[in-house]
């Protein structure tokens, strides 16, 4: 992992939702320094912002779930209109996304919006994009500019553009494409500076990840402003996931990206979980609730245990602190696998013996894991709480000396209590 890329920092919100800063490192144009906010996560709502019981139901179920900033789609008035009765009665920045007419983004800073995104490919009259800057800068909101490879009007005309652009970023596949991103870029930030304006975020997306990596890695050697995240058109859940995070993993890693957007064609409420989930796993993020490790498929598991799983991740919701929880399926390489776990079950033979940071607390037949594994998640969570316990303090500590060998699965020996406690260490194939 690299540092994060200093930026200049923008700041969004208001006193009742509270603020969040984008970026930051650099010092702010009145000399200010700032510190780098933690990375944070967007995602959009799915329905009509027009709809206002049914919009503002959908920005606290996706501020609930985690989401830092949610944005609104402002097409027409009436959206706009419905934001008056939207902004007092969410929790979180609300930022809108306008489409093609300047007016909306008038209209959505006069009703108390927090920023606003434009669309360099759809709203490109100069005289109104410096009447959406004034007004933004009035209030003191930033504004983010979004360039999408698909709506980049050249791109159409690309054979012929091809040839000569390419040649300006030679070095990458579509070095083409890349030159007019930027170039629009460079063309549409310069009205905002002409206006004294510098409370931006840039964003640069396309559906190919490739493309996605290059467009952000150039534009954060040109640019000091913070850097939206995001793959456009993804696609389905299952496949654009993967497309998400290999672009946003490769950029997050080199020390690019200030806040992330996943896209799926999907309910909104999976964005904003991968999306966290995603700067949890590179450390990006302090991890809220609790991290689960499962075994993957494996010949050794003798319970079911991807529906254990998918009950145990379920029933986890309600813990707070993050625990971490392991589910594994044989007490072959489970415990060496889940060793760090504050509460862990290795099941076998239809059982699961449960342990809590290393003790064990029972040995239950499998249908009765799920029930007790969440009773003692609970009752230790209690117990952190009270100060009692701390989180990740001792390791899970069995193994089985020879469990692959005299022992066979080593789960009756280990059930019946004939070997426990064997030091992680000793030497057994791992999985
Ligand atoms: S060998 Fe590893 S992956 Fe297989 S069941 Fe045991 S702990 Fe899980």
């Amino acid at each position: 992992m690299q540092q994060r890329r200093p930026t200049r920092q923008i700041v969004l919100g208001d006193e009742r939702v509270g603020f969040v800063r984008i970026g930051g490192g650099l010092p702010n144009r009145d000399g200010t320094p700032t510190v780098p906010a933690p990375v944070s996560v967007q995602t959009m709502t799915a329905g009509y912002t027009h709809d206002a019981e049914k919009c503002v139901a959908e920005i606290n179920k996706l501020a609930a779930a985690g989401a830092d900033v949610v944005r609104v789609a402002v097409p027409e008035k009436k959206d706009t209109d419905a934001l008056r009765e939207i902004l007092p009665r969410v929790r979180v920045p609300i930022v809108a996304d306008v489409h093609f007419h300047f007016q909306r983004a008038l209209e959505a800073v006069e009703a108390g919006v927090h920023k606003i995104r434009l669309n360099p490919g759809n709203i490109n009259d100069r005289a109104q994009v410096i009447d959406v800057i004034q007004a933004c800068k009035a209030k003191g909101l930033p504004i983010r500019v979004g360039v999408n490879e698909g709506s980049i009007i050249e791109r159409r005309d690309k054979q012929k553009r091809m040839k000569e652009l390419g040649a300006v970023f030679g070095e990458h596949k579509h070095g083409y494409l890349l030159a007019i991103m930027i170039t629009k870029l460079e063309e549409y930030l310069d009205i905002f500076y002409e206006q004294d304006f510098h409370d931006i975020s840039i964003s640069a997306k396309s559906m190919d990840a490739t493309i996605v990596i290059d467009a952000y890695t150039e534009i954060s050697k040109r640019f000091d402003h913070p850097l939206h995240l995001g793959v456009t058109h993804a696609g389905p859940k299952e496949t654009g996931c993967i497309r998400s995070i290999a672009a946003l993993s490769a950029l997050l890693c080199n020390g690019v990206g200030d806040t992330v957007r996943i896209s799926y064609a999907n309910d909104p409420i999976y964005e904003v979980q991968d999306g966290l989930e995603l700067l949890y796993s590179l450390g990006l993020r302090t991890r809220r609730g609790v991290d689960l490790i499962a075994c993957p498929t494996c010949g050794r598991i003798q319970v079911d245990l991807f529906t254990l799983v998918q009950d145990v991740r379920k029933s986890l919701e309600r813990i707070e602190l993050p625990l971490k929880v392991a589910v594994m399926g044989c007490v072959v390489n489970g415990p060496g696998e889940a060793e760090g776990a504050d509460v862990a079950v290795f099941a076998g033979d239809r059982r699961g013996i449960i342990y809590v940071q290393g003790e064990r607390v029972a040995n239950v037949p499998e249908e009765q894991i799920l029930e007790r594994l969440m009773q003692e998640c609970v009752a230790f969570e209690e117990k952190v709480k009270r100060g009692e316990a701390k989180l990740g303090e001792k390791k899970v500590d069995i193994l089985p000396p020879d469990p692959i060998g005299e022992l066979g699965s080593g789960f009756d020996k280990i059930a019946a209590g004939k070997v426990e406690h064997v030091p992680v260490g000793v030497s057994v194939g791992r999985s």
